[in-house]
């Protein structure tokens, strides 16, 4: 019993080491009909994660975890928000943040504006993308932002006009497109509705988030099938939560349904907001290592993103959010 045990655990952790070393090289890629072999991956971490943090993360830490991503070959990094202190306190460096990261040739690095003045803010920080939100809830949207869906549509439209008029792309978000925490379900119909309204406004992609992690692939699909009717889906990207752990399922489904763009977070960063404890975006990680399995391009280099989470989950003090990054632990191996 005791040679037994002895001998698995020699072999568990031989697997483990040698797993790190070769981690997209050692096991077999194989390729399934019908999907996409080119993938964009859109990290929203150090914004949609780091906002979620209780403390304030020092500015140099951000821009250390940042450069790490774009050194991992990530190409479209969302850095910070511009929004009032008051509401996000944790991304009140966003000025600092702008100016230390500079330009980097290749990468672009986007900013949340919620209305008119973050954009001239963000604009005058330097930044070259903007992304803005809507829901696909009207409660979600009395809530969060207190006025309606069509409301909040208008308030975009005076920062999608500023910024193609000053030649800044908008990037949309449709929160809740999955279901609601205070209405349940969400109609395919609002999200395609919501979806195009933004594209229209001049939107040059609009990411649907799962924000509350219920989705499933069936609906996944049902919703893509949907919204293919009324936008092209490759002006699509799927931003998965994995609060119910569906994310990947549903990223596989969406891949099947022709999406090219996901949002993640390195190391899982940001919880949900909504379920004390509960995880939240889906690792970057994670949806890496799926695509280097399903032999679909992505332009990172896992080992150096997994170096990247690890830095900001030991910053933070705690195990990486991510499946992939809990199991590679050593960072010598790596
Ligand atoms: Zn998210």
């Amino acid at each position: 019993m005791a040679a037994l045990s002895a001998s698995v655990l020699f072999s568990s952790s031989n697997f483990l080491f040698q797993g790190m070393r070769q981690l997209s090289a050692k096991y077999a890629q194989v390729a399934l009909a019908g999907l996409p072999t080119v993938v964009r991956i859109v990290e929203v971490g150090p914004r949609d994660g780091l906002q979620n943090e209780p403390d304030m993360v020092p500015t140099d830490v951000k821009v250390e975890f940042i450069n790490k991503l774009a050194d991992s070959g990530l190409k479209n990094i969302e850095v910070t928000s511009f929004v009032s202190p008051k509401w996000v306190p944790q991304m009140s460096d966003h000025n600092e943040v702008m100016s230390k990261l500079g330009k980097r040739p290749g990468t672009r690095f986007s900013v949340l504006t919620p209305n008119l003045k973050g954009f001239e803010s963000a604009l005058a920080a330097g930044a070259e993308e903007v992304a803005i939100f809507g829901a696909a809830s009207e409660a979600f949207s009395k809530k969060n932002i207190n006025c309606s869906i069509d409301e909040s549509l208008e308030r975009f439209r005076s920062v999608t006009e500023a910024a193609m008029a000053r030649n800044v792309l908008v990037r949309g978000y449709v929160s809740c497109v999955l279901g609601c925490p205070y209405e349940g379900d969400v109609k395919p119909e609002k999200v395609a509705e919501v979806t195009k309204k933004l594209l229209d406004m001049g939107c040059y992609e609009v990411s649907l988030g799962d924000t509350i992690g219920v989705g499933t692939p069936g609906a996944m699909k049902q919703l893509l099938t949907e919204v293919s009717r009324h936008v092209p889906l490759s002006k699509i990207a799927v931003h998965c939560h994995d609060t119910y752990g569906q994310a990947l399922a549903n990223i596989l489904a969406a891949l099947q349904m022709g999406v090219t763009v996901f949002d993640s977070s390195a190391a899982g960063l940001g919880g949900c907001p909504y379920a004390k404890g509960a995880s939240g975006n889906v690792s970057t990680e994670d949806v890496v290592y799926l695509m280097n399995g399903l032999a679909i391009q992505t332009g990172i280099d896992l080992h150096k993103l997994i170096e990247a989470g690890h830095y900001i989950s030991s910053a933070l003090g705690r195990k990486s959010g991510s499946k992939v990054g809990a199991a590679s632990p050593v960072k010598s191996a790596l």
